[in-house]
């Protein structure tokens, strides 16, 4: 598939940064579909089936998280928030509210573009959770649900299983802590997320190279986990 074929639709209200926007996606063969509104972009989402969206929090009609939410409910389509709100609990919402990704104003186009193609990337793949995953010298088959460490077997229990799968199917993307109990433990344990960084702790003793200095489990501090498998 070419770029030229990947509809970007961005919901901005501010009608300078939708015209740098353009040019920015045009310039990188996206088509562009523009909506000032909370209200239009469900429109736009629904006529255009756009294959990511770029949603300001900031509109004029309702917040950039209730797009989120709605479009959410019925499409897995990457989503890319673009927000000047920089405080972790803000960032926290949009993850929750159905967010792949956040990029803070102001943005560099080199960064936004990486994390554009980022998410069509995984949007491609998303259809498979990948059956292996590599830490180093551990090999992780998570379909038979086998863990070959260097020189011997790891075991490795269902919980952890669960949260290893749950984490690759967003894997280089920030899963929330609330995403991940939800997940893993079932919306009834939300908030307990000691039994989260339990869990983290122990599959990283099982599986990083040196688990005091995670390079693939990784934690995103105040906000939650990302995997970065080889
Ligand atoms: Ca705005």
């Amino acid at each position: 598939m070419t770029q030229a074929m990947h509809r970007i639709l961005v919901v901005e209200d501010d009608p300078a940064i939708r015209g740098v926007l353009r040019a920015l996606l045009e310039s990188e063969r996206f088509r562009f579909i523009e909506a000032a509104t909370a209200e239009r972009a469900q429109i736009e989402a629904r006529a255009h089936k756009p294959d990511l969206l770029l949603v300001d929090l900031g509109l004029p009609d309702q917040d950039g998280l209730v797009v989120i939410r709605r479009v959410r409910s019925w499409s897995p389509v990457p989503i890319i928030v673009l927000s000047a709100r920089t405080l972790e609990e803000q960032k926290i919402a949009a993850f929750d509210a159905g967010a792949d990704d956040y990029v803070t104003k102001p943005f560099s186009a080199a960064e936004l573009l990486a994390r554009v193609r980022a998410a069509l990337r995984r949007n491609v793949r998303s259809a498979e959770v990948p059956q292996e995953l590599a830490f180093g010298g551990a090999r992780i088959d998570l379909a038979r649900r086998t863990a070959q460490g260097p020189e011997a077997e790891i075991r490795l229990t269902p919980l952890e299983y669960r949260l290893l799968e749950c984490l690759a199917r967003h894997a280089g993307f920030i899963v929330t802590q609330n995403q991940l109990v939800r997940e893993v433990w079932g919306p009834e344990h939300l908030g307990d997320t000691r039994s989260l960084r339990v869990c983290v702790k122990n599959l990283r003793a099982k599986l990083e190279p040196d688990p005091h200095r995670p390079a693939y489990l990784l934690t995103e501090p105040g906000l939650g986990y990302r995997l970065r498998p080889d």
